[in-house]
């Protein structure tokens, strides 16, 4: 079983990249925030819990992330592995998915950080409010929010796993083309290793 967590601030490309990954690879794209955001519009009462986090640029808290995450996980019992896109965003995340992954027997193969300058992400998360109808796009505020909280919060969690030698960094400004180049040479480096 093969578990990616593609890594790197709002507006790296994970989502875009993810979507190739998977099906290059033959994965499950597990994306939080997409998980988030459909049960924001089912009403579900997780989305009304969240909402309130994802309004602010706010981390929704661990434990309701977590176990969404788990119970998500559950649903595709015959996966080949996951792409994790958004998770873990901290520390205690990333413990319980290795915990969780141990239990079934199966760990995380490796983690892929795209790499984009601050300028950069704000540019293209203000851009991309006009397609994605995210509010937490459109406010330049939440946006720079969102980042600062990634820089304390979540980039921490790079660490975890540049301890246990499976971190690496992929350029992630350039064209889609040219990054999912930089990301399946490192992936493929990994599986046959
Ligand atoms: P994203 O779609 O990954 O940009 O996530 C949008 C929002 O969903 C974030 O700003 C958080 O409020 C929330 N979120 C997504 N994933 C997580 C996570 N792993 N932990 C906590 N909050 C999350």
């Amino acid at each position: 079983m093969r578990n990616v967590v593609l890594f790197g601030p709002p507006g790296a490309g994970k989502g875009t990249q993810s979507e190739i990954l998977l099906q290059r690879y033959g994965l499950i794209h597990l994306s939080t925030g997409d998980i988030f955001r459909a049960n924001i519009k089912g009403q579900t009462e997780l989305g009304q819990q969240a909402k309130a986090f994802m309004d602010k640029g706010e981390l929704v808290p661990d434990s309701l992330t977590i176990s969404m995450l788990e119970s998500e996980v559950a649903k595709h019992p015959q996966a080949n592995g996951f792409i994790f896109d958004g998770f873990p965003r901290t520390s205690a995340q990333a413990d319980a998915l290795d915990a969780f992954l141990q239990g079934k027997g199966n760990a995380i193969t490796c983690m892929l950080a795209l790499e984009v300058n601050e300028d950069e992400l704000i540019k293209r998360l203000l851009n991309r409010a006009s397609t994605s109808g995210r509010a937490d796009d459109a406010d330049e505020s939440i946006v720079r929010n969102r980042i600062a909280v990634y820089n304390r919060e979540t980039a921490p969690v790079a660490d975890y796993y540049r301890s246990q030698n499976k971190y690496r960094g992929v350029q992630g400004v350039g064209s889609v083309e040219e990054i999912t180049t930089r990301l399946c040479a490192e992936l493929d480096a990994f599986i046959e290793a």
